[in-house]
């Protein structure tokens, strides 16, 4: 019988995480403070964070950030996460490709997330903090701290995104469930909430919204912070655990991936499957090509543009070097709720300039139909974000049919899709459509950053 998965014992959970920022050849561009336009301090971002967050953010110098033996030990109830050989999906194809997945559903939140949050809420613990807010789009992340909050006894307040809160009730009773309090975003409960619905009441939200609503929150709230689920540094950190163990999961297959995959929303998935590989790049020479699969309605690394732009909507962050398609973008109402934000995290940026990964865009309906035929060979239902990563993986296993090269691909299967069935009725009843963002808007978008950079 042939070997399907890999799998690691407790005792491998990682102990440090890896920290991409101490290897990357250029250092991403500092973080500016809106307002003077200085490079940030760590101290500058204490009021809205926790300090070991907000340290670990600006850490350019330590490659390994030791793991909290009390993290580990909440990781253990899920980790060591399998490594799996899609042999039924290589026969469906045809392709002489190797393909192989980083299963990260398994966790009680469903995806990925919780390797985060889990360390956000215990470092907020650790420094007195009693309350957490934080915005969510499809309710993965807002379901992960709501978990982790409740570990670690602290209270979470989450701001939701519209139209996910109005898609996705069963996200909703998932939080409620672990115990956190859900607002609808745009709320009149914040001045950035006001703002937006008198200016269009109909308003759907969207993830920077959620955040300019979370941070208000916190920063007038007292022993309250913010905790974000993306894009930042510290995040994409926490989620290296995941390419620690696929390396040497991958060793136990007799195998080193040519190609490493993930959907793409604000890059932490993605970080965490290609970060512990990429090192070998950087450092050692290895030639692994790492691809991110961002939705064709949201293109910020294929179609967006390289400067500085505010990471939330109403402008209430530093101003962060990265792709973004402008912070007033509004993106279609994809199901894939996770992969709807206007930018692309402050290292991924760097390293895409840099010409260390590259990313694809990929139509709704291709998504879903690749996450289809995952479900009906390799038994898992895919979160509608997670089937773009399943459709980069097609493409490329396609292609070495045609050239008949074996590769290695790794994809990192970032969540399941079980609270997302309405998604998939919406596929097989015909009523979903793909959405096309032209050129013109995209540069319309586009100049609320370009303004930020005269
Ligand atoms: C949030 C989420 C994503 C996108 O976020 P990243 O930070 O880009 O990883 C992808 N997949 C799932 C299942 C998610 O919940």
């Amino acid at each position: 019988m042939k070997q399907k998965k890999f799998l690691l014992p407790e005792s491998e959970i990682p102990t440090h995480y890896f920290n991409i920022q101490a290897v990357m050849p250029n250092k991403p561009m500092p973080f500016l403070h809106p307002a003077t336009r200085q490079p940030l301090k760590p101290e500058d971002l204490y009021p809205i964070f926790c300090k070991e967050c907000a340290d670990q953010e600006l850490n350019q110098k330590d490659a390994w950030i030791p793991i909290p033996e009390e993290v580990r030990q909440q990781y253990a109830s899920y980790r060591c996460t399998p490594l799996v050989r899609a042999y039924e999906l290589e026969k469906a194809l045809g392709t002489p490709a190797h393909i192989y997945f980083k299963n990260e559903s398994v966790s009680p939140a469903g995806s990925h997330k919780l390797n985060s949050a889990l360390a956000q809420a215990y470092y907020a613990k650790e420094q007195g903090v009693t309350n957490l807010t934080t915005e969510t789009g499809a309710g993965q992340w807002g379901g992960a701290l709501s978990y982790a909050t409740k570990k670690f006894g602290i209270d979470c307040a989450v701001y939701m995104v519209k139209v996910s809160y109005e898609q996705k009730p069963y996200r909703r009773s998932i939080m409620q469930t672990f115990g956190a309090a859900i607002t609808p975003s745009p709320s009149m409960s914040t001045r950035a909430g006001k703002d937006i619905l008198t200016r269009n009441p109909n308003d759907r939200g969207s993830l920077g919204c959620a955040i300019s609503e979370a941070i208000e929150l916190a920063v007038s709230t007292p022993n309250c912070k913010y905790a974000l689920g993306s894009v930042l540094n510290h995040v994409c950190m926490h989620q290296t655990v995941i390419g620690l163990e696929a390396e040497k999961q991958m060793e136990l297959a007799g195998e080193y991936p040519d190609i490493v995959i993930a959907c793409f929303g604000g890059g932490s998935n993605f970080s965490g499957i290609a970060f512990p590989f990429m090192r070998h790049n950087i450092l050692d020479g290895k030639k692994t090509r790492f691809i991110a699969a961002e939705p064709y309605s949201c293109p910020k690394l294929t179609r967006g543009k390289f400067e500085y732009d505010f990471g939330d909507e109403a402008g209430m962050t530093p101003l962060l070097p990265m792709f973004t398609l402008g912070h007033s973008f509004k993106p279609a109402s994809i199901h894939a709720g996770g992969l709807r934000y206007h930018g692309a995290g402050v290292i991924l940026s760097q390293l895409m300039k840099d010409g260390y990964m590259e990313a694809v865009d990929i139509e709704q309906m291709d998504s879903f139909k690749a996450g289809v035929l995952f479900a009906q060979t390799e038994g898992i239902i895919p979160a509608p974000e997670s089937c773009h990563a399943i459709a980069a993986t097609i493409t490329e296993a396609l292609k070495c049919k045609e050239t008949g090269e074996a590769k290695t691909i790794l994809f990192n299967l970032s969540g399941h899709g079980f609270v997302d069935m309405g998604a998939y009725d919406s596929y097989f009843s015909g009523e979903m459509q793909n959405y096309h963002v032209s050129d013109e808007d995209l540069a319309r978008f586009i100049k609320s950053a370009d303004d930020l950079n005269k």
